[in-house]
């Protein structure tokens, strides 16, 4: 069976006290209302990690939204694995399109990230997804192969088993334009092919692939229906908890 996960992505978004305050009502809600063995994660600003942690972690399972390639050093500004470990978190998003398109982070980097990430015990979100000029162009799915095989196909068999694929087109993000679930299933079931054929069956079938971009409360339960769709990515419906928590429980 593979893990259903449902991982909210708060972005740069939310001071301190708006972050804690909204994660400790998801929490309650999740709590009181989930009903099935789905994970519920929040991805939060580093700052916000420790606490969220503390308030419940073993609940709500938080993770990064970045972490650095390096363990550690003179790269000022810069947030490693290891640092993210050391204050609870269990996840960490590796490859957003928002990373690759504004701060240029390649495939080979990402790479280097999801390895270290690994060693640290984190499990990354990798996240990959076409444009809408390759979507047109009919493109996506090379698009696609080549992000896997740069960026997490290098990983052993061992190591790719506990990485979480996440996709997300980048014309459905914060654009209200939601794949539709039959465009979604298509992505997925390839992703799933690709990884059989890199792997091993086994592999593929056992690994979460997450879909990201305007997934909502009333779009979820029809996305999370489809075969090769294990739940979702949520950006700006994590920042609502009872939106959240409806996608959450979009399983049940
Ligand atoms: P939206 O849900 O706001 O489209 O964002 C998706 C996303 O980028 C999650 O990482």
């Amino acid at each position: 069976m593979r893990k259903k996960i449902v991982a909210g992505n708060w972005k740069m978004n939310l001071d301190y006290a708006s972050g804690v305050s909204l994660f400790s009502e998801i929490v309650n809600m999740v709590r009181d209302e989930k009903n099935g063995d789905q994970i519920a994660i929040i991805c939060s600003p580093y700052i916000h990690l420790n606490s969220l942690a503390k308030l419940g972690g073993e609940v709500v399972k938080i993770g990064a939204q970045n972490c650095h390639q390096n363990d550690n050093g003179a790269f000022t500004g810069e947030i490693s694995a290891g640092m993210v470990k050391s204050v609870g978190c269990e996840y960490v998003i590796i490859g957003h399109s928002e990373r690759r398109q504004y701060f240029a982070e390649s495939n080979e980097l990402l790479a280097q990230k999801t390895v270290k990430a690994l060693e640290n015990d984190l499990t990354p979100l990798f996240c990959i997804g076409e444009t809408l000029d390759e979507r047109n162009n009919g493109s996506y799915f090379e698009v696609l192969k080549t992000q896997l095989e740069q960026g997490v196909f290098g990983l052993s068999a061992a190591d790719f088993s506990k990485v979480v694929i996440a996709y997300e087109p980048v014309w459905a993000i914060g654009t209200g334009l939601t794949a539709t679930s039959a465009q979604a299933q298509e992505v997925h079931a390839y992703i799933r092919k690709e990884i059989a054929a890199k792997y091993s069956n086994e592999i593929a079938e056992a690994t979460s692939i997450l879909y990201g971009g305007s997934c909502n409360p009333k779009n979820a339960a029809e996305l999370f229906a489809q075969q090769d769709i294990d739940g979702g990515l949520i950006g700006g419906a994590s920042l609502k908890s009872r939106d959240f928590v409806d996608i959450v429980k979009a399983f049940n």
